[in-house]
């Protein structure tokens, strides 16, 4: 059955954790290397696409400052040769010769604007060979996405962005470099900086209203219009179009009302120094638009618990939200990994128009139509009800018995634990 599903695409599936190949070209790729699995979900249903950006945005950050690191050394060898004529030659104003360099006037909202751009081009491109038929259409959309100027994650930051450092040691050179940079563990990999993630409030009106209009020219034939259909077979648009949207979990702003004093008021979005965590904004836009699944795809086969310890790690196959709230408040879903993927997955299913139905799952990227016929990856719903069971279940969990079967020997490209 044709189904909407919302895809969460992992920063991590796109920039492998810890590779130092940052190139395109790897990015590229990595990317191409998931498009076949996901492609087979695009095919059989219409998608909404949400990615990730920490990788990237980190790179981006890291450029500005080597940026940034240059003109101070270009500034202070003008201010030497400077100096050196002053000695020389008779007494001279420096005030007029001397620059003073700002800095770029770059902020995480303009870098996250500039992933959703990057990322969303290369999915366009390294998916479009797999999609049945290959005219169909696809659209990357810059969103921006209103959050809480007070969000508590504005003064505790837990996204983790950039490259990993492998050590202590190095981590501490790079934070003493800049004040405003803090960087905390990242599981047993490393260390990573850390930026404010604040809550994904709503897509801008606008915005959203384009979204819905993309999806609406589409599986909804009943209630399309005659010039609708006409333009749909002008455009011989067959199937749906593949939106890919909050690339980056979005543009973070928030609503500033300009009041004119008349009845101009109008309301300006201000972007903000943050990175909304992709998969929050993947639930907030499959409810806004009344999505029947979302498909968190990440570098790990399933939610575990005990995560961390291989002799006691177990895989979770089919979950109930309660059980899984059970589960985070004994602290097995970390704040800066799987604790927003679960949260997302929580939220979608309890916030849809169908909560009966509604489903989140998490799992491999590269085994996503497998996920999809619950054969991997953990599926989170309200009951236990499947196709072929017909009990229900207010707090069920249940795990993959054959442990070997989700673990890492069965998955050599995957870096597990
Ligand atoms: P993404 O880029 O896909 O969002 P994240 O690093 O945010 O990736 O989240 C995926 C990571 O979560 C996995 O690589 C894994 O190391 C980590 N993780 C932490 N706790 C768990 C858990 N309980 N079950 C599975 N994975 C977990
Ligand atoms: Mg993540």
């Amino acid at each position: 059955m044709r189904q909407h599903v919302v895809v969460a695409l992992g920063g991590n599936a796109i920039l492998e954790r810890g590779d130092k190949d940052v190139s395109v070209a790897n990015q590229r790729r990595n990317i191409a290397k998931g498009m076949q699995s996901l492609s087979q979900v695009v095919n059989q249903n219409t998608t909404t696409i949400v990615h990730g950006n920490g990788p990237q945005v980190g790179l981006l950050l890291l450029e500005n400052a080597a940026y940034l690191k240059q003109q101070q050394q270009q500034q202070q060898q003008r201010q030497q040769q400077q100096l050196g004529l002053d000695n020389n030659e008779t007494k001279k104003n420096t005030s007029s010769s001397t620059t003073t360099t700002q800095p770029p006037p770059t902020s995480l909202d303009v870098l996250d604007a500039e992933t959703e751009g990057q990322i969303g081009y290369l999915i366009e491109s390294e998916l479009r060979p797999y999609l049945v038929p290959q005219n169909r259409s696809m659209v990357t959309l810059l969103s921006q996405i209103v959050v809480d100027a007070n969000d508590p994650s504005m003064i505790d930051p837990t996204k983790f962005v950039g490259p990993v450092y492998a050590t202590k040691e190095e981590a501490d050179r790079i934070a003493a470099a800049d004040p405003a940079i803090r960087i905390k563990p990242d599981g047993a990999k490393g260390y990573r900086r850390v930026v404010p993630s604040p809550q994904p409030l709503r897509m801008v009106e606008n915005q959203m209203r384009a979204v819905r209009r993309l999806r609406m020219a589409s599986a909804n034939s009943n209630n399309a219009t005659a010039a609708e259909d006409a333009v749909k077979e002008e455009l011989d648009i067959e199937d749906d179009t593949i939106v890919i949207c909050a690339g980056g979990g979005g543009i973070p702003v928030i609503e500033e009302l300009v009041n004119d004093g008349g009845e101009n008021s109008y309301c300006y979005y201000r972007g903000i120094e943050a990175v909304i965590d992709k998969d929050r904004a993947a639930a907030m836009v499959g409810n806004a638009l009344k999505a029947d699944g979302l498909l968190i795809l990440t570098d790990v086969p399933a939610v575990a618990v005990d995560y961390e310890s291989e002799s006691r790690r177990k895989w979770i196959r089919r979950a109930s939200p309660s059980a899984l709230e059970t589960l985070a408040g004994q602290g097995h879903f970390p704040a800066g990994s799987m604790g927003p993927k679960i949260e997302s997955a929580i939220d979608f299913v309890r916030r849809s128009d169908d909560p009966e139905n509604a489903w989140a799952a998490i799992g491999s990227l590269h085994e996503a139509p497998l996920i999809l016929q619950g054969k991997a990856g953990t599926t989170i719903r309200r009951t236990g009800k499947t196709r072929d069971d017909t009990g229900t279940e207010e707090d069920f969990i249940e795990y993959y018995e054959d442990k070997q079967d989700r673990d890492q020997q069965d998955h050599p490209e995957l870096e597990v634990g």
